[in-house]
């Protein structure tokens, strides 16, 4: 059974979320502040936080950051009053894996849960070589790591699996719209601009100078190719 964390200081959209989820059969817990979220998270140990940005106290930028830091690999969905880009981008920028702008689509709202989910689950296909080398780089599909020169470098779980897409492609360029199907899934909504923004994140955890990627390179034109 999947846990979610409801992490939002208006009560009413935080009940009206939390019946949506019980009727889809999730096990729910509830914060009304950043703080009491961080306190919740480490005994509740959710798979995925639904988090709003506007909280009084720590905000949900902090909070994201913060959550990112527990050993514990979740799923993050931002859930944004205010709809605009800068917003959403420094959401995924702080390492969240998705986001809606409120109000929304209790529907909507499901259904990126359930991407989000697919992104979750350790697949369990024994025929898939399990580990995956690439010049430093060694992924573990079965613990779900990823290591560079030994050392493990910590993904969010859309990190991990565009981590995946590339390695089990390596030396082939990749478009945008195939790390969207593949990432988020076909049904995605939202727009190509959260594969840029996982990409620089990414950059930034693996590349020595990520203005000047070694490993995984731009494609003008086409998207990113990964290269070694
Ligand atoms: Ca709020």
């Amino acid at each position: 059974m999947t846990k979610i964390l409801i992490v939002e200081d208006e009560e009413s959209i935080r009940k009206f979320i939390r019946v949506n989820l019980e009727i889809e059969e999730y096990e729910v817990c509830e914060a009304g502040s950043g703080e009491d979220a961080l306190e919740i998270a480490k005994t509740f140990n959710p798979d995925i936080v639904l988090l709003d940005i506007m909280l009084p106290g720590i905000d949900g930028y902090q909070v994201c950051e913060a959550l990112r830091r527990y050993e514990k690999t979740m799923g993050i969905i931002m859930l944004t009053a205010k709809n605009q880009d800068i917003d959403k981008i420094h959401g995924l920028e702080v390492g969240s894996d998705d986001y809606m702008s409120k109000p929304f689509n209790p529907k909507e709202l499901v259904l990126r849960i359930k991407s989000l989910e697919r992104r979750l689950i350790v697949p369990t296909d024994d025929k898939d070589k399990e580990v995956i080398s690439s010049s430093v780089f060694k992924l573990d599909k079965k613990a779900r790591k990823f290591y560079k020169n030994q050392e493990e470098i910590i993904l969010t779980p859309t990190e991990y699996q565009v981590i995946l897409l590339f390695l089990e492609n390596q030396k082939k360029a990749i478009s945008r719209d195939e790390i969207l199907d593949n990432v988020w899934g076909e049904d995605f909504i939202g727009d190509s601009k959260i594969v840029d923004v996982n990409i620089r994140r990414l950059r930034s955890k693996i590349e020595e100078d990520s203005s000047r990627p070694e490993f995984i390179k731009t494609v003008w034109g086409v998207g990113y190719i990964w290269e070694v």
